[in-house]
């Protein structure tokens, strides 16, 4: 299957899994990100030309790399780990960072986008299962970072993001989405004054049906658009 093809297969499956959907979506749209990573630019044009309007990295030297070469215009979504002496080099280019897991990163990030004169957007990766190989702050912890990113004046929150266990059947891992919208309804009722709580990103190419079932408006999908990634 083409990537095309590939694309309106997902699109599809978006619009199905967005109907069977018993919860109230924040906003009312489901967003689709092309996870590019390990793939070359010609890949993601034609991804971006059939459609995408966000691109998902997980390295900063492969955004760094690839960006200035793909000439064409597409949102750019960091949602690997990140490593605060990465920040400097990533903030100029990134739309919104999935993977924030720690005050020190956002004040990093804070301290680097005041000097940019940017207000960066910025979701707070959550390890809802407790995993020990996985990054990302307990669902217990959530809401004392969220109140803590509310002070810093450079950093914008706007939702929250988990990456699920692996499973072979995806039902498996419904209950972590649940989970996950019920902790994004809390912090939004929060209504905390400097957060702007929209984005639910959850969901990859394994799971995205169901996650968006639970609610997700952000989908990672990777292999499913571009097929098995060469170099894991
Ligand atoms: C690689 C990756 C994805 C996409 O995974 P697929 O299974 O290829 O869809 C989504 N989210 C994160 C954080 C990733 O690292």
């Amino acid at each position: 299957m083409s990537i095309k093809q590939n694309l309106n297969q997902i699109m599809a499956n978006i619009d199905l899994a967005v109907k069977r959907s018993m919860v109230v979506r924040p906003g009312d749209q489901v967003k689709l990100i092309a996870v590019t990573k390990n793939q070359d630019v010609e890949a993601m044009r034609e991804a971006i030309d059939n459609g995408i309007t966000a691109i998902g990295e997980n390295r900063v030297q492969e955004v760094l790399q690839k960006l200035p070469v793909l000439a064409r215009a597409v949102e750019c979504h960091l949602i690997g780990h990140l490593q605060s002496n990465k920040v400097r080099q990533i903030l100029p280019t990134v739309d919104l960072i999935h993977s924030v897991d720690s005050y020190r990163l956002a004040a990093e990030i804070n301290r680097v986008a005041a000097k940019l004169g940017k207000r960066q957007d910025v979701l707070i990766q959550v390890n809802v299962a407790g995993e020990v190989t996985k990054f990302g702050v307990l669902p217990e912890q959530t809401i004392d970072l969220a109140k803590a990113l509310n002070e810093l004046k450079q950093v914008r929150l706007c939702g929250l993001m988990t990456i699920a266990p692996h499973v072979e059947n995806p039902e498996m891992v419904r209950p972590i989405f649940k989970k996950l919208y019920q902790l994004f309804m809390e912090l939004q009722a929060m209504q905390l004054e400097h957060t702007d709580i929209q984005w639910l990103s959850m969901g990859m190419t394994n799971d995205y049906m169901i996650a968006i079932e639970e609610g997700a408006n952000l989908v990672r999908v990777g292999t499913g658009i571009f097929g098995a990634r060469q170099y894991e």
